[in-house]
């Protein structure tokens, strides 16, 4: 864990960028199930995205702060963080 991580873990986050320590301007990568709509005759093909969404430690995540990107795991505090 980075020392910037060891600060946002001190105040109870649990992802924080492992190159600035950042924790409001992250993002993730996220696995979500969608009804899948198929109308050939009108050329009508679409998604919508249905229930909750989900990720898991090896999904990736950004940071928009400083443009770091990485696994999930390396930003999860309570996992240990960047090893
Ligand atoms: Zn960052």
């Amino acid at each position: 864990m980075t020392p910037k991580q060891l600060e946002a873990k001190a105040a109870n986050y649990q992802f924080a960028c492992p190159e600035c320590g950042d924790t409001d301007n992250l993002r993730v990568a996220v696995h979500a199930m969608a009804k899948v709509t198929q109308d050939p005759k009108n050329e009508n093909f679409e998604t919508e995205i249905e229930g909750d969404h989900e990720f898991e430690p090896n999904d990736w995540m950004l940071c928009n702060s400083c443009e770091y990107e990485g696994e999930v795991r390396c930003f999860d505090l309570w996992r240990g963080g960047r090893p």
